[in-house]
């Protein structure tokens, strides 16, 4: 008899539709050529299944929308914000709120004030903005994440994990002076959503601790990490997320948040520390980017669905569906041999480039070729996560990252399971005509974060 395997199924039900457009192939030729090639310059309308991103795409709950009518338009002491405040303190424990717009806006104001010109910044791989800001304010970031994040094909559980071998070395070379802070993310965006674990977070936290170096979190996605802590590592079973994520939070002084995308909203982020001085200094520079301290650009109502999806996002019920869906996504991918990273991270499928088009080099983009591709066989929507995102260093010279890959990134709570049936037999599709497609050439590139406005042409 077959084993009967335990499916994973979504905790709640449906209660309203949006209804998408369906395109033909020569539609979807034209609007590619017009978008130059770039998924970011498609309008949404011409697309099918929308895989660009988990950031802001998700869908609210009926809680959430009925909160947005508890939204106090208030431009001082809005009671959203102060039901936010409470929910920050006592899910993720931080002492201090400062909202901000989203993310950006948090990155933005604690890298000016913890960075000075020359420090360095070590993280667990980089990410696109927060990289920036930390370079606009004067410093470098320095990679050390483990090696096993930058091979596709390793299996290691937690290829978040910081190298605190290279984090060592960094501190004797430079000096602890000349490091603020370690810019730690859970579930690593940029290496495949692949989470950390709370034993490297533990000796990271000793390490900082007796250098007086702070550790910054980018809790972007932590209820997705904090899963697979409980999934795979030894003594977390029997925890629930709530509890890994506050034990996560704790070993930690602060944290940016874009509430995008774990946080299950369309909108908003925060700044959150422990330390008084840090808050003291922030939230009289939110003042000039964002907006009043207690509202930091947000709307009374946003800081309120906030509030309540940070609630939903730590239920144990939500986040198993959540990575259930991107798992069953990535393992039919596998069926089709359609060459991804692994293990399956948590907010989608990152399908390697270099081996999907291992004909094309990378100064002809193959990631970026291969979203091109998708979306012109099927109306699916990937973006482009190598050399493109990776832009220039100060001097000029490109990046050369050694991960090109293509980002299959899944809304939370929008697509069904045939959704994801349809994603898999469209990249197997592609696979199949791989050795035809030929790759591009970038005919406009913009000075900064290239990747959301440069146009290309086949070659
Ligand atoms: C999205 C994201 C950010 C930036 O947040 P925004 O809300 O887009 O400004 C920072 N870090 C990580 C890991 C992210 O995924």
């Amino acid at each position: 008899m077959k084993t009967i395997k335990q499916s994973w199924a979504e905790p709640y039900k449906i209660k309203m539709v949006e209804l998408l457009k369906m395109t033909t192939e020569a539609q979807r030729k034209k609007a590619m050529k017009e978008a130059g090639y770039n998924t970011f310059l498609l309008r949404s309308e011409d697309v099918y299944i929308d895989l660009l991103t988990d950031s802001g795409t998700s869908a609210m709950s009926d809680r959430q929308w009925a909160g947005m009518m508890l939204g106090d338009e208030a431009y001082a002491g809005s009671r959203n914000f102060y039901h936010l405040e409470e929910v920050v303190r006592e899910v993720y424990g931080y002492k201090y709120l400062i909202p901000t717009h989203q993310g950006r806006g948090a990155e933005n104001i604690l890298s000016k004030i913890l960075i000075k010109k020359g420090d360095i910044i070590p993280g667990n791989m980089y990410f696109t903005t927060t990289r920036l800001h930390q370079e606009l304010a004067g410093g470098k970031f320095e990679d050390v994440i483990i090696d096993e994040a930058h091979d596709p094909e390793n299996e290691f559980p937690f290829k978040g994990n910081i190298d605190l071998y290279k984090l060592e070395k960094l501190i004797k070379k430079h000096g602890a002076k000349k490091i603020p802070y370690v810019s730690m993310a859970t579930s690593v965006n940029m290496a495949g959503g692949q989470p950390i674990s709370m034993k490297n977070l533990k000796e990271l936290r000793s390490l900082t601790k007796k250098h007086g170096i702070l550790v910054i979190h980018d809790m972007t996605r932590v209820a997705e990490n904090a899963y697979f802590i409980q999934q795979k590592e030894k003594g977390y079973a029997g925890k629930t997320i709530k509890a890994i994520v506050k034990e996560i939070c704790s070993l930690t002084d602060g944290a940016t948040m874009s509430a995008k995308k774990d946080a299950l909203v369309n909108i908003g982020g925060f700044l959150a520390v422990n330390d008084w001085n840090i808050y003291e200094e922030a939230r009289n520079m939110v003042v000039v980017y964002e907006g009043l301290h207690t509202y930091g650009g947000l709307a009374g109502r946003d800081m309120e669905a906030m509030a309540i999806g940070i609630g939903e996002s730590v239920c144990d019920d939500h986040i198993r569906a959540r990575i259930g869906q991107v798992i069953y996504l990535g393992e039919k991918m596998m069926e089709y041999e359609v060459p991804i990273v692994k293990p399956i991270g948590g907010h989608g499928i990152f399908v390697d480039a270099k081996k999907f088009l291992p004909h094309i080099p990378q100064e002809n983009y193959p990631a970026q070729t291969l979203a091109a591709e998708m979306y012109l066989d099927s109306g699916v929507r990937t973006m482009e996560r190598g050399v493109v995102s990776a832009g220039r260093k100060a001097n000029g010279e490109n990046y050369f990252p050694k991960l090109e890959l293509v980002r299959f990134t899944i809304p939370r709570r929008v697509y069904t399971q045939a959704h994801m049936d349809v994603i898999a037999e469209s990249a197997a599709r592609v696979y199949e005509r791989r050795r035809s497609i030929k790759g591009l050439q970038m005919i406009y590139e913009p000075k900064y974060l290239r990747f959301f406005q440069a146009k290309f042409e086949k070659l």
